[in-house]
């Protein structure tokens, strides 16, 4: 599960502490040179959408998340659709706009037009410059995504040592898909690990074995998604088989030991998806057939409706965009259901937003 705040915006526009806290930022055009690409060598760097602090949802304490861009799925309920693209994106956010034009004079592209209800971005002619974002000043045109180098964005984190200190919290790296940038994920999470900072790797489990085996050595807590054990239904709604997903869960337990990784199993509850009593029973069955005495938390996680403005501002549809949220009976029915896989009430957890 990915969460993200809505406050990104503003977050974005001067980099996560400020562009100082970031030198690639400040480069003439940094994002051009990387376009979403995971560069390995002495000083990895990545595409970072968004840095979130004081999170509670993604592991022990307080915690900053750090959400990667770029996601090998394509959940049909991703309430964080920004991050699904590995490459900076462009959105607009009309209520500040001024209507000056001077982001359509900036572009040399000719991506940009003013009409009657603002400015339209051309996605097929726009390469994610950025040029028209620092030059608006508003700063109502935003370019989701900077280029950070590992090193740098380690310094960022280690500012909130204090807070993780005394909350026994610490740093998870989300999505997008945190392993689809493994040079940059690795280079991260080591050095917070050098730093005694706690780490966290979120994953949806797409992705070869070999990068877990490469990012458990750094990482304390493991926290893995498992939406769907059928692998035609989880093909529908996320447009892959799981597969690779359940062969790389099966094959957990050994790491787990071998890098004293703790883990955590999340599945998302989706309004007509997966709020499904076989599908909880299901993966249920799987985890204590697969991982029983690994896993110390199966949280079921709510759906979350916040995402509607995202795809409206990236010019997408979304297909639960009318959906409400899950009734609070249902979720708590849900929760005694996964009960009967035989877990106990000290690893099964529900979370999130519901309604009466
Ligand atoms: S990001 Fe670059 S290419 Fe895209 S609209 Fe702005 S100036 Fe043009
Ligand atoms: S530069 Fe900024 S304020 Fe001016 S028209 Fe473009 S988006 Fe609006």
């Amino acid at each position: 599960m990915k969460s993200s705040s809505e406050s990104a915006m503003a977050i974005f526009k001067a980099g996560p502490g400020g562009l100082q806290g970031n030198p690639v930022a400040s480069m003439s055009n940094p994002i051009a040179e990387l376009h979403g690409a995971d560069i390995q060598g002495t000083e990895p760097r990545g595409i970072v959408l968004e840095i979130q602090r004081m999170s509670t949802e993604d592991g022990p304490g307080l915690r900053t998340t750090v959400f990667l861009k770029g996601c090998p799925l394509n959940c049909s309920w991703c309430h964080n659709p920004e991050s699904i693209s590995p490459k900076p994106q462009l959105v607009w956010n009309g209520a500040g706009c001024i209507g000056c034009g001077i982001c359509v004079d900036t572009c040399s592209r000719g991506a940009l037009a003013a009409n009657p209800r603002g400015i339209a971005i051309d996605r097929e002619k726009c390469n994610g410059c950025g040029e028209c974002a620092r030059e608006c000043p508003s700063l109502s045109m935003v370019l989701l995504g900077e280029q950070w180098r590992a090193s740098d964005l380690v310094n960022e984190l280690a500012k909130d040592d204090a807070y993780f200190l005394q909350s026994k919290g610490g740093v998870t790296l989300s999505g997008g898909e945190a392993t689809l940038q493994h040079h940059f994920t690795h280079g991260v999470l080591k050095g917070l690990k050098e730093r005694g900072i706690h780490t966290g790797l979120d994953t949806c489990g797409m992705c070869s074995f070999d990068r877990l085996e490469k990012l458990l050595p750094c990482t304390d807590l493991l926290l893995f998604d498992i939406k769907e054990i059928d692998a035609l239904r989880h093909e529908n709604f996320t447009g892959s088989s799981n597969k690779r997903i359940l062969e790389n869960l099966k094959q957990l337990p050994g790491l787990l030991a071998a890098t004293n990784t703790d883990l955590w199993i999340r599945t998302p509850i989706i309004p007509g998806v997966t709020d499904r009593e076989e599908t909880l029973g299901a993966i249920g069955a799987f985890i204590v057939n697969n991982l029983e005495g690994k896993v110390s938390r199966w949280e079921l996680c709510a759906f979350n409706n916040l995402g509607k403005e995202k795809y409206t501002r990236l010019g997408m549809e979304w297909a639960h965009g009318t959906a409400l949220l899950m009734e609070r009976k249902k979720m708590e029915a849900l929760y005694q259901g996964a009960l009967k896989s035989g877990l106990g009430d000290d690893i099964v957890f529900w979370s999130g937003s519901v309604r009466t």
